[in-house]
């Protein structure tokens, strides 16, 4: 069993990867809260060529506000738990949506994003890099 094994909440998707995680960051983007339902995302990133998935996932795509890109958010359109995102704005990279895994206890984000519009009662961690909105693009 590898510890970034996941699946959604009905069963219909499950995943793995046997990467070592790039990073692991909390999201509290306009987006991520509507598609959660709740005050922001927990994702861990993995190359994604490296992920598998297994059963099938839908598919929204948005554009993202600040970078342009189209921003794939795939989900089980079973129970629609949100499994993973790929965007064009980070190219081969595939953002698990971390309260999908089996054991999610040994997740540390080092980073928060899209921090202005974090929910007000969200406390916050002066451990943690916090940036107002998204990541700078990579060269
Ligand atoms: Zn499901
Ligand atoms: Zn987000």
């Amino acid at each position: 069993m590898s510890k970034l094994d996941g699946r959604c909440l009905c069963g219909a998707v499950s995943y793995t990867s046997d990467a070592e995680p790039l990073f692991c960051a909390v999201c509290h983007c306009r987006n991520c809260q509507r598609q959660t339902g709740t005050a922001f995302s927990i994702v861990v990133a993995v190359p994604e060529d490296r992920f598998e998935v297994t059963g099938e996932l839908s598919e929204h795509v948005t554009i993202g506000e600040d970078h342009g890109q189209p921003t794939r958010r795939r989900f089980c359109s079973g129970c629609g738990s949100p499994i993973v995102t790929v965007s064009e704005s980070a190219p081969g990279v595939a953002i698990i949506k971390a309260g999908t895994l089996d054991d999610p206890s040994w997740l540390e984000p080092q980073l928060e994003v899209w921090c202005e519009s974090a929910q007000p009662w969200v406390p916050q961690d002066p451990e943690r890099t916090r940036l107002d909105r998204h990541p700078p693009q990579p060269a």
